[in-house]
């Protein structure tokens, strides 16, 4: 699995963060930053919820 982010997209709600905080964080700016591109298979389920529950779409996953 790819993950990457569209940041003009993000709107900080950090959900994304609540729930794969593994995965993702907010940056200074409060925008989403991918803290792993290649997330460790336990972490899988959750970046696919955190894509599909980002209210503006802007988690992209590649399989
Ligand atoms: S859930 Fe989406 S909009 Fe919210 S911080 Fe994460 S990437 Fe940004």
């Amino acid at each position: 699995m790819k993950v990457s982010s569209v940041p003009d997209r993000c709107c900080g709600s950090g959900v994304c963060v609540e729930i794969a905080p593994e995965v993702f964080d907010l940056d200074d700016d409060g925008f989403v930053q991918v803290l792993a591109e290649a997330p460790a298979p336990e972490h899988e389920s959750a970046t696919r919820d955190a894509a599909t529950r980002c209210p503006t779409m802007a988690i992209v996953v590649d399989d």
